[in-house]
Formats: structure tokens, C-alpha cells, sequence
């Protein structure tokens, strides 16, 4: 951790800046390898079943622009345009280096500057429509698959297979939403993410360890409430 760049978040700050905060057990404020790992799992394990999901609906119907394009767009949001309208505004991503150090994405590449203002509604609309395609396009290409397998009468263990494999894909939707909800965005310090619920009294306490953060969101408008 950094002790000599004081204009870092605190969650880039020696550790001895946390002793006594109150927000250590509220935020996920620092890095947690533990946390990290639970999410990777996770993550890898939704994300290869809705490669499984498009890849299987796009043999089943023969529309395999389908996948290509599912593909395309996963791996660029992931490798490069999720990290430009999301994690640059975050403060885990205000550290220097080639490669996220967090706790969703770690390791991806690091190609944008950090800016410490909220994310803004263009950025969150982008967000909404790209999150929103990858996360729904596997459920609608697993049910039209369903019916294809099913209207051309293309055998019983088709049909199953495409049946059984969407609803897994829905199981895994609300799964690992949840799974987010829970441990993710009600404690996550990008707080101007579209799916954040950290609540206003914790967001006001973190900007008011972080002066520069602070300003950047006072700039854009952001209110504090009363200490
Ligand atoms: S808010 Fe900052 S100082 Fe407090 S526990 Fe989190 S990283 Fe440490
Ligand atoms: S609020 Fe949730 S979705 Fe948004 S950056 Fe944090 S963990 Fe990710």
C-alpha cells in the first residue's frame, strides 16, 4: 500500500489509516482477496453458462452471428469499455499500474485516467444498455432457441436440452444478481454505479476522508449531508 502519495483514496493508504474508521465494516473499501476469489468464482462459473447458453442456441438455430456477436461484445465491455464508463470513477482504480487491482475485475487492463467525479448519466445509460444485452441476450437467444428446437421438430433431447439449459440461465441470473445485491452494491465505494445502494450516510462519511474525491463530486453537484 502507498504512504507517500497522500492524494490517493484511503483505500489506497497505509493500513494504519483504517484503525479506529468506522466505515471498516460497512465498506468493501479495501482490498479483499478473500472477497475477490468468492466473486471469480462466481463470475467465471455465470459467465461460461451464458457462453454455453448463445453457443448452443446458435448451433440449434443456425444463426451463428449470434454467438460472434454475444462474444464481441462481452469480451471488449470486460476488456475495455466497462473500465472506461465504470471502474475509472471508482477509487480502487485511482492506483497507477497496467492492471485493475480491485475487487470485481482485477487484472484486467488499465488504459484510462482515474477520474475521481460520479459517473456520468451518459456513462450510465452505456452502462444500463451494454449490462443489460449481456446479461438478457443469453435468456432470449436460450428461449428462441427453445421454440426453434421445438417448432422444427428437431428431437425431444433438443428441446430438453435447450429448455433445461435457459431455465439454468435464469436460476444463475437471479443467482449471482443476488449474489452482487448482497455483497457487492450495498458496501461497493463506486458510488455513482447505476446498481449502488450504499447508503447516503456511509458515501458522505468515505468523501469526507477523501478531499479530492469530495471536491471533484461537490463540483458535480453532489450535496453532503449534515455530519
Ligand atoms: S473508509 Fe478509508 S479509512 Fe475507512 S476503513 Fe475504508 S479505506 Fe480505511
Ligand atoms: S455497485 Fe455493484 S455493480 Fe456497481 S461497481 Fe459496485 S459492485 Fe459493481
Amino acid at each position: 500500500m502507498d504512504k507517500q502519495a497522500p492524494d490517493l483514496p484511503c483505500t489506497w493508504l497505509d493500513e494504519s489509516v483504517c484503525l479506529d474508521c468506522s466505515l471498516a465494516d460497512e465498506l468493501n473499501c479495501r482490498h479483499d482477496s478473500e472477497l475477490l476469489a468468492c466473486f471469480r468464482q462466481r463470475h467465471l462459473g455465470y459467465r461460461a453458462l451464458a457462453f454455453l447458453v448463445v453457443g448452443v442456441a446458435s448451433f440449434v438455430t443456425g444463426l451463428w452471428w449470434m454467438f460472434l456477436i454475444y462474444a464481441i461484445v462481452t469480451v471488449l465491455n470486460f476488456t475495455v469499455v466497462e473500465s472506461w464508463y465504470l471502474c475509472r470513477h471508482c477509487p480502487f482504480y485511482s492506483r497507477d499500474g497496467r492492471t485493475l487491482q480491485c475487487l470485481t475485475l482485477q487484472g484486467m487492463p488499465r488504459l484510462w485516467k482515474y477520474d475521481p467525479s460520479p459517473i456520468t448519466r451518459s456513462e450510465q445509460l452505456i452502462m444500463t444498455a451494454v449490462g443489460g444485452f449481456i446479461d438478457l441476450f443469453p435468456l432470449l437467444a436460450g428461449a428462441y432457441g427453445s421454440w426453434v428446437a421445438f417448432s422444427t421438430n428437431a428431437g425431444l433431447t433438443a428441446i430438453a436440452i435447450m429448455i433445461v439449459l435457459t431455465l439454468a440461465m435464469l436460476a444463475a441470473a437471479g443467482y449471482f444478481g443476488k449474489y452482487l445485491a448482497d455483497n457487492y452494491c450495498v458496501r461497493c465505494v463506486n458510488f455513482s454505479c447505476v446498481m449502488n445502494k450504499t447508503s447516503k450516510l456511509l458515501v458522505d462519511e468515505y468523501l469526507r476522508k477523501n478531499p479530492v474525491m469530495r471536491e471533484a463530486w461537490e463540483a458535480c453537484g453532489y450535496v453532503l449531508g449534515d455530519e
